[in-house]
């Protein structure tokens, strides 16, 4: 069994369909559950809902303090290699992007772990481009061996690999996974990944769960909204983490909700996620999915991310650079352009002002 079947079930005319017959009665009902099945989320993803959204910020503000208190986590990204073999139309990392490649040696990626833990936090996430010749699963593992000896925590946001492969980066102190389906759209997946082993929509789509196979402690679902119709990614992208809630209990299974940046080169956003649908997606995720932590990544600006806090979000990015070694040198291109360049310590003291415990250092993984 895999997502995929399941999926299948829900092509665009099918959704198409489905929210067409939706009523307002519909929104209300989903509104008055405490669980919500598949065709909640969908009313509460539609259009329909958008005049309850105070009604949907209620609800969501209660179930994540029921469920996560006042706590946000931070983390840091690491980039330590940013060679890649594929053509995503929308990455300044792409194969096609003539930008300076560079790699970490285990000594910078040292130093770049001593930055950070200077900053006072031990949740880390590790990346790389895709080039298995360069940044192959055993360079990532000693990374993260590496890694392990300053952070509690350390998530690998990594190309897609096999099940025996997330156990080897286990055995190394990986503990958890993030990996964007980018889109589950598959006929919009091959028109934004042109060539390269990315190119293979069913292994990425299978990925997560052959690190939940192999006892990864969590793992992190996402579209990339900007890519496909919205509305359709987020309804699939719930099916998924309702999938693997339901077969990897023991598992932690989160969100992040991307939007696309501006990039180096000129691609322009074919289906932009404006912000009040944007919030009205968290808040519907969060209503359908209470025990899922929800990242927020500073691809938000400083005041859009402070304005949906109470909304559902658990986990913020923070002191990110998303060049290759951009903890310890300045100048190196970056994937992206991030929106929020609040430090560490500017993040947890604006979470403070705001009644929000930041936590930086969570209980030890590595001790149990
Ligand atoms: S999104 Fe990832 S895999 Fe695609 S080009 Fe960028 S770095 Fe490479």
């Amino acid at each position: 069994m895999s997502i995929f079947p399941v999926l299948q079930q829900y092509p665009e005319s099918r959704i198409a369909e489905s929210l067409k017959r939706l009523t307002q009665k519909q929104v209300e009902q989903a509104l008055s559950k405490e669980v919500l099945s598949e065709n909640d989320f969908l009313a509460l993803l539609s259009p329909l809902a958008a005049p309850y959204l105070e009604t949907m910020a209620q609800k969501a503000q209660d179930m994540t303090r029921r469920h996560f208190g006042n706590v946000i986590f931070i983390f840091t990204p690491l980039y330590i290699s940013n060679y890649c073999e594929n053509q995503c139309v929308y990455c300044s990392f792409g194969a096609h992007q003539s930008i300076p490649r560079s790699q970490l040696t285990l000594e910078a990626i040292e130093k770049e772990a001593a930055a950070i833990t200077a900053q006072g936090i031990r949740h880390i996430l590790l990346l790389t481009g895709e080039a298995r010749k360069k940044a192959s699963p055993e360079y990532i593992g000693q990374a993260a061996a590496i890694l392990k000896k300053s952070f509690s925590a350390i998530a690998i946001e990594v190309y897609a690999m096999t099940q025996a492969e997330y156990a080897y980066l286990i055995d190394k102190g990986v503990d958890s996974l993030t990996l964007y389906q980018e889109t589950y759209d598959p006929d919009v997946y091959k028109t934004m990944h042109l060539s390269g082993p990315k190119t293979d929509y069913r292994f990425r789509l299978d990925a997560p769960e052959s690190a939940l196979k192999a006892n990864m402690r969590a793992v992190t679902l996402g579209p990339l909204f900007g890519l496909a119709d919205p509305l359709a990614e987020a309804f699939r992208t719930g099916l998924h983490l309702r999938y693997l809630q339901n077969k990897y209990p023991e598992a932690e299974i989160g969100l992040s909700l991307p939007r696309m940046r501006p990039l180096v080169s000129d691609f322009t956003v074919p289906h932009v996620l404006d912000d009040k649908r944007f919030v009205q997606t968290l808040l519907a995720f969060r209503l359908f999915a209470p025990t899922a932590g929800i990242t927020v990544s500073t691809r938000e600006n400083e005041s859009f991310r402070n304005s949906i806090l109470p909304l559902g979000v658990t986990k913020m990015s923070a002191g990110v650079s998303t060049a290759v070694g951009g903890h310890t040198h300045e100048d190196e291109t970056g994937q992206f352009e991030i929106a929020d360049t609040r430090s560490v310590q500017q993040l947890s003291d604006d979470l403070r002002t705001r009644g929000y415990q930041p936590v930086l250092h969570d209980w030890n993984y590595q001790l149990f």
